[in-house]
């Protein structure tokens, strides 16, 4: 039978133990790698988002400012003398009325309107004071430049920026200009922009800045030279000139914009790697169970392997033993003989064969009983695997009460010196028997053969002869050997 060898089970456990460990790295990484891509792609996807949105407030904020610049150009072009008329009598409530009742055709959102003189003498104003001299500073920055400041002024209730008209009265040139609310660029960011998102309008070279967020124009002035020099979180989306300046339009996108939704997807990960290795933990225990379990049954197989053998063991010898005596029974014997035969044949050596058979055996039955009958059986058994006990003899009990030695590479003679200790032997033993005729004893007689086995003879004819020198001792008186002498062959 052959059995697996069992891997020991102490490998099997490091090993599972390791490939999990590795298993709790690699997925680690693995959903580490896939968060990271995942925040990325969603990232990128919002990046993308609020830069396409963010350019088309920018396109609409500058298609506003041109366009009110526009419109103002072509009011002031078209009530010229309306102006003028205003100009040379600013008190004139009348022509004041007038001149808003039409502008509020043109702009239905404007906010008030101014007149200066180029040199920048204020003929129609509303300014306050404190804003209004931001006002004031602007426009006599245009008149000194030519160039429009466009700033957000706070006002008393909104921020506003103010739009600057040139025209000529008489051989004098003034300027109009109209301040408007900045509330219609903050709806259009909330319609379009993304959330935390501020879109700031800003002319570098002026200093000038307007911003609008979802929640509506809110400027704070601190921050503003931040913002002026363009910093890292400032992207510039498009550059508008509007009336001899340059804005730019950028995206101020928040950095804690995705905080949340990394933090969520963290959590997600985080989740799915403890189910993970709530699994591989689980699958480990099966595993290493599975493990113990096989190395048990493996063990247990072992065992029943080893058990097996040896009473398979005990069953060959139970085989070849004669119960009562313990010596070889007849059908080992046959066997053997034949191997020990085959072997003289090859070595050329003497075998020598004794048939023994107890005397009057049925009488000593008769009177002592088949139990003391057994017993003087063993005691001549004992006694007799005791003489004959070089390594090549067989000692077997042939029939009832006939026994048979085969002594392999032994001579007549040495096969005879050990016949004659085994009669020594015997006779010690005073094995009471009152119904022999011939002694007080138990006796034996034996026939003795040695050949050379060869092909010209056979295990059969050996052993007749030891039978008929058995035969032999019987009919000489018995409590005898005989040795087997070809001479009386024919008798
Ligand atoms: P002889 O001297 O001619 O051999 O006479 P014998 O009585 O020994 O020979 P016989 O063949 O007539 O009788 C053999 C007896 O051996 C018969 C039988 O009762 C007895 N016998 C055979 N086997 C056993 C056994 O296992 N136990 C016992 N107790 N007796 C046995
Ligand atoms: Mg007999
Ligand atoms: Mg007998």
């Amino acid at each position: 039978m052959t059995l697996i060898e069992p891997v020991s089970s102490l490998s099997i456990k490091k090993a599972v133990n390791l490939y999990t460990i590795v298993l709790f790295i690699s997925f680690g990484v693995l959903l580490y790698w896939l968060a990271s891509d995942r925040y990325q792609v969603f990232v990128n996807f919002h990046e993308d988002l609020a830069s396409n949105t963010t350019k088309i407030v920018a396109f609409e904020t500058s298609k506003t400012l041109k366009e009110k610049q526009r419109i103002i150009d072509i009011f002031v072009e078209t009530y010229k003398d309306l102006i003028t008329e205003l100009s040379n009598n600013p008190d004139d409530e009348e022509i004041r009325q007038k001149i808003e009742n039409n502008l509020k055709k043109y702009q239905p959102d404007f906010f008030t309107f101014n007149i200066m003189t180029t040199k920048g003498e204020p003929i129609i104003t509303d300014f306050d004071a404190d804003i209004g001299e931001l006002c004031f500073a602007d426009l006599r920055h245009y008149i000194e430049t030519g160039r429009q400041n466009i700033r957000l002024h706070r006002n008393h209730n909104e921020n506003h920026y103010d739009i600057i008209s040139e025209y000529s009265a008489g051989k004098t040139k003034q300027l109009f200009f109209v301040s408007f609310k900045i509330n219609e660029l903050s709806d259009l960011l909330n319609s379009t922009q993304p959330e935390k998102h501020t879109l700031i309008l800003i002319n570098k070279k002026q200093g000038n800045l307007i911003e609008i967020t979802p929640q509506g124009s809110q400027l704070k002035i601190n921050r503003l030279d931040h913002r002026m020099d363009g910093g890292e979180n400032l992207r510039t989306l498009s550059t508008t000139a509007v009336k001899g300046t340059s804005w730019h339009v950028t995206d101020m996108h928040n950095e804690g914009l995705f905080d949340n939704y990394r933090k969520k997807i963290i959590k997600e990960y985080i989740v799915a790697f403890y189910a993970f290795m709530i699994i591989a933990l689980f699958m480990r225990n099966i595993l290493i169970n599975q493990d113990e379990k096989r190395t048990t049954a493996e063990e247990q197989l072992k065992k029943n392997h080893k058990q097996i053998k040896h009473l398979n063991h005990q069953l060959e010898t139970l085989s070849r033993t004669d119960s009562l005596t313990g010596l070889y029974n007849r059908r080992y014997f046959d066997e053997r003989i034949l191997s020990e035969w085959n072997r003289g044949l090859r070595s050329k050596q003497t075998l020598s064969c004794i048939l023994l058979d107890i005397d009057f055996f049925k009488d000593f039955n008769d009177f002592y009983g088949h139990q003391a009958g057994d017993k003087c059986l063993k005691d001549i058994s004992i006694v007799m695997k005791d003489t004959f006990r070089r390594a090549g003899d067989i000692v077997a009990r042939y029939g009832g009460e006939e026994f048979i030695i085969i002594m392999s590479e032994t001579d007549k003679k040495d096969a005879e010196s050990a016949m004659t200790q085994f009669q020594k032997e015997l006779e010690k033993l005073e094995i009471p028997h009152q119904t022999s005729p011939i002694n007080d004893h138990v006796t034996i007689s034996a026939g003795l053969v040695s050949c050379k086995p060869s092909n010209e003879t056979s295990i059969e004819e050996f052993i007749r002869k030891a039978d008929k020198a058995l035969y032999q001792a019987k009919g000489n008186g018995r409590n005898q050997y005989v040795i087997y002498d070809p001479l009386e062959k024919s008798e």
